[in-house]
């Protein structure tokens, strides 16, 4: 019997357990991948997180993250705006990142078992989840925070598994020496956008976002960066003077931005599965992390204290959840509808409607204020 079984060993789940971990609680992580590992992600962090993360031990710019204090934006059209990010966010990969906090994890007695969950059960007040070797393991507690979409969604018959998902992503890292590493650069194509940041090893993510009915009509990623992705005269400058580094980029489809349920089965649900917000925000990183805290901070009152019961402790995160994601995802949704559109995007920055001044407002409504360690 453990205190916690965390399903997901991303961001979410490697923070929950370093968090709850020190207070000498049993902590089981079940991952599918082992570390160190690739995913797509634009590796863009928000730095609210930061001091949270130093107290818990975790120091991503000693760890060689790059400072990103500067941000702009293209349309299809090649119409730019710049500002300067007041908080601005550090560059780090999703290899090095989330390695690095399950080194940490591990230092602090974290058990880990690399495999896939097939169900979790809740029955007689205790959780069972059952995993691929036909093996269970019991727990008091069970956060779920096992991404955008698993097998798991559909056994637990959640709502936005019934419909099918439009969007696809595409990541990979190039070497180029012109790019600045204080930049965070978002820019359009037509059914989509990208981003590109410096990463902890010098070299850019590019890491994109498109539709798959702007995909569909050509044959492979290459053929759409040469066709759709390089219309875009920031990227086309860009992919010409690049050099690819994986063997091939990494992609991922089905992607859901729909409103889902922090609680399900009694699970405490946290980061992506709980609710993606549009990666054009550049914050799901943050608000993994910052779900995670949430939710250890209300599992520790109720493992500690017998007043504080399950039903307490569910209503309790829930609203906390609500409180804190639930603005900046419906934020995130307008804002991708407006982006996406050609020509309002256009109209908007022939009238100036697009200033740095709003800009400067909408980063700041889609991005929380500093999260600090207690
Ligand atoms: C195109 C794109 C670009 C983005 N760019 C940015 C950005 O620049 N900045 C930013 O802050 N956010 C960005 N995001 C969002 C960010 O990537 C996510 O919000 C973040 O990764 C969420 O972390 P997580 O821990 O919830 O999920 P994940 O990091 O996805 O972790 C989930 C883990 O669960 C594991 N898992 C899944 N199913 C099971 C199972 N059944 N059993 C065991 N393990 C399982 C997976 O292997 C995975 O490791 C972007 C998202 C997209 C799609």
């Amino acid at each position: 019997m453990y205190d916690v079984i965390i399903v997901g060993g991303g961001l979410a789940g490697l923070t929950a357990a370093i968090d709850l971990s020190r207070y000498g609680y049993e902590i089981l992580v079940f991952e599918t991948n082992p570390y160190p590992h690739h995913k797509v992600c634009g590796e863009y962090v928000s730095q609210e997180v930061t001091p949270y993360l130093k107290g818990l031990g975790i120091d991503l710019e000693a760890e060689g993250a790059v400072k990103i204090s500067n941000f702009e934006m293209s349309t299809v059209d090649g119409k730019k705006v710049t500002t300067r990010l007041s908080m601005g966010g550090l560059g780090i990969s999703r290899y090095a990142f989330d390695y690095l906090l399950y080194e940490r994890a591990k230092e602090q007695g974290v058990t880990f078992n690399f495999t896939k969950v097939q169900d979790i059960k809740f029955q007689n007040d205790d959780f069972q989840v059952n995993c691929q070797e036909r093996i269970s393991y019991k727990a008091k507690i069970v956060i779920g925070a096992y991404g955008k979409r698993s097998g798991l969604d559909k056994s637990l018959q959640r709502d936005f598994m019934t419909r099918k998902h439009s969007w696809l992503a595409v990541k990979e890292h190039y070497r180029n020496d012109k790019f600045p590493e204080n930049l965070v650069a978002l820019h359009n194509f037509e059914g989509g956008y990208g981003g590109l940041s410096k990463t902890e090893t010098g070299d850019v993510n590019f890491c994109y976002l498109v539709h798959y009915n702007s995909f569909k009509k050509y044959t492979d990623i290459q053929d759409f960066n040469l066709k759709v992705v390089s219309k875009n005269r920031y990227l086309k400058e860009f992919l010409g003077e690049s050099e690819p580094i994986f063997e091939k980029p990494l992609s991922i489809a089905q992607i859901s931005f729909e409103k889902k349920q922090p609680i399900v089965n009694h699970i405490l649900m946290c980061g992506d599965t709980a609710g993606l917000i549009h990666p054009l925000c550049g914050n799901g990183m943050a608000m993994a992390i910052h779900s995670a805290k949430l939710a250890a901070f209300s599992i520790r009152k109720y493992l500690d204290n017998t007043d504080f019961d399950r039903l307490t402790m569910e209503k309790e995160y829930t609203a906390a959840w609500n409180r804190t994601f639930r603005n900046r995802l419906w934020i995130g949704r307008k804002l991708q509808h407006v982006l996406l559109n050609r020509n309002w995007m256009n109209a908007a920055l022939r009238t100036s409607l697009f200033s740095e001044r709003l800009l400067k407002s909408v980063i700041a409504r889609t991005h929380g204020k500093p999260i600090h360690y207690d």
